[in-house]
């Protein structure tokens, strides 16, 4: 008895000493959530009650980038640590990724973690190197969404942003004895922007301005005019908007035909009036592209506040739990959006609104609260910089920079240029394009679609207007910004980059 009694005392100073030490590591990854339409970002917002809480207990970034402007490439960055044409997945049209590759969560699995994805991944469904996971299927669907978990393929009654988060939590409740790291993947706040019912309402009376540059003629940019996101000519009324000419079009929209008829019967409540009153105001040209704008406006931030109360829900429960101090959370979007910007919805440009992403890190332990981080970090830096908090050596293949130090209230800054490439060729038509940022001046080669160069002063110019490639004026800074260019590339090794300069 003696003996069993010893054990267990040698037993809980271990626990007490040792295990205390590994943090536990919670990542809430949301889809196509704007900076711009955050309240810890933009004051005057009140819509992210929790994401803005959390930004004020921790630290908040100003200058976070993503390398690839998309859905399944930034979560496959995020991933491995590895830039686009290193991990292979450039693009969600033609890759598919390898999870037989190293990853920081293949890392931490193999150091003792307990370690799950729950929600969107978008990256398959052979998932390796996780001890569990439950991810949706394909991009997910906003209500009754399907999920496939090492048990199968299941559909789950009720809306994602919640379903998700009771995942979540179920999940931490069960391993909250050991170190663990869970990755919570939002579907929100993608396309097509469809709240929780009980959010109807919410930022309907709210005043969104028309950002200045909506009408923008993109003079100087082949490219940007090409492009086929605009709120005013590609956003579709129906699909986007729930603006169906009958309520038995709008049940034929397969975002619709999943619902039960409680959860159909409130859309249907919230919407035909809104769509009755369209009618009657027979709007055109400029008045209709701005109620596009506004529409668009509200069900994203209606969209946005179902998933901050689910966000608040993990932090609430991490307090409750005794966890808080020892569990670092990150927040962010797997890429920027547009609101309304250069008149236009989605992501992909290498221009600051896609380009740079919302991030929150919180851990009373390591970051003092109301940090604010303003040195350029990318999404490539986050694995190294997990490894380095859970005390894991980095593998000497992970590209990105660890911003541990940042979040010691550190300010000397990790890299000077941010590094880009953008692959897709198919949706929205946006030309393929790398390039580079100092964070005062801005180089892009697009390639495929639109052959060229573009050139931002980024002080002068932050909204990126006018592309001064071909203005005398720069000539001296430009040749400096395509010599760091070479040098980036040949750094992070993107053979395709360097054999296309070579055109
Ligand atoms: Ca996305």
């Amino acid at each position: 008895m003696k003996k069993i009694i010893l054990l267990m005392l040698l037993l809980g100073v271990m626990m007490g000493t040792y295990g205390q030490k590994k943090p536990n590591i919670v990542i809430i990854i949301s889809d196509d959530h704007a900076y711009q339409a955050i309240g810890a970002y933009q004051p005057a917002l009140k819509n992210t009650p929790n994401l803005d809480k959390l930004a004020a207990e921790g630290a908040i970034f100003s200058k976070a980038y993503v390398s690839n402007s998309i859905c399944g490439p930034s979560r496959a960055v995020l991933l491995t640590g590895k830039y686009s044409h290193k991990n292979g997945f450039k693009d969600n049209e033609t890759s598919t990724f390898d999870f037989s590759q190293d990853s920081f969560i293949k890392q931490l699995t193999n150091s003792g973690y307990k370690t799950s994805w729950i929600g969107k991944i978008h990256l398959g469904y052979k998932l390796e190197g996780f001890t569990d996971y439950d991810i949706l299927v394909g991009q997910g669907h906003y209500f009754n969404p399907d999920f496939i978990s090492p048990d199968g393929r299941h559909r789950q009654q009720g809306y994602v942003s919640d379903i998700v988060t009771d995942k979540a939590i179920d999940w931490m409740k069960e391993h909250r004895d050991q170190p663990f790291c869970v990755v919570i993947g939002h579907k929100a706040t993608h396309r097509t922007w469809m709240p929780d019912p009980q959010d109807f309402g919410v930022n309907d009376e709210e005043e969104f301005e028309l950002p200045e540059t909506f009408y923008d003629d993109y003079r100087t940019r082949e490219a940007a005019k090409l492009q086929e996101m605009s709120i005013d000519k590609d956003m579709q009324m129906g699909y986007d908007l729930k603006m169906y000419p009958t309520v038995a079009d709008m049940r034929k929209d397969g975002n619709f035909a999943r619902m039960d008829d409680e959860q159909f019967q409130k859309y249907i409540e919230y919407y035909r009036p809104i769509y009755d009153d369209l009618q009657k105001r027979k709007l055109k040209g400029k008045e209709l592209a701005e109620w596009k704008y506004r529409r668009y406006m509200i069900d994203y931030q209606n969209t946005a506040r179902s998933m901050d109360r689910n966000i608040g829900r993990v932090t609430d429960y991490l307090r409750d739990s005794g966890l808080e101090d020892n569990t670092l959370v990150i927040y962010l979007s797997d890429q920027g959006f547009y609101m309304g910007e250069h008149g236009w919805f989605d992501k992909r440009w290498m221009y600051e609104e896609s380009f740079r992403t919302p991030m929150i890190a919180k851990m009373p332990t390591l970051i003092k609260a109301h940090s604010r981080i303003d040195q350029q970090v990318m999404n490539v830096d986050i694995a190294p910089t997990l490894l380095q908090i859970a005390q894991v050596d980095v593998p000497q293949d992970m590209q990105g920079k660890s911003f541990l130090p940042l979040l010691r209230g550190d300010k000397k800054k990790i890299r000077d240029v941010l590094y880009y490439h953008y692959y897709e060729k198919g949706e929205h038509a946006v030309s393929p394009h790398f390039g580079i940022s100092d964070g005062r001046y801005k180089l892009i080669r697009l390639y495929h679609k639109v052959e060229g160069w573009e050139f931002y002063d980024l002080k002068a110019d932050p909204q990126e207007m006018i592309n001064r490639y071909e203005d005398p004026k720069f000539k001296k800074q430009i040749e400096k910004m395509k010599a760091k260019l070479v040098l980036e590339i040949k750094k992070v090794d993107d053979k395709e980059a360097l054999e296309l300069l070579d055109k």
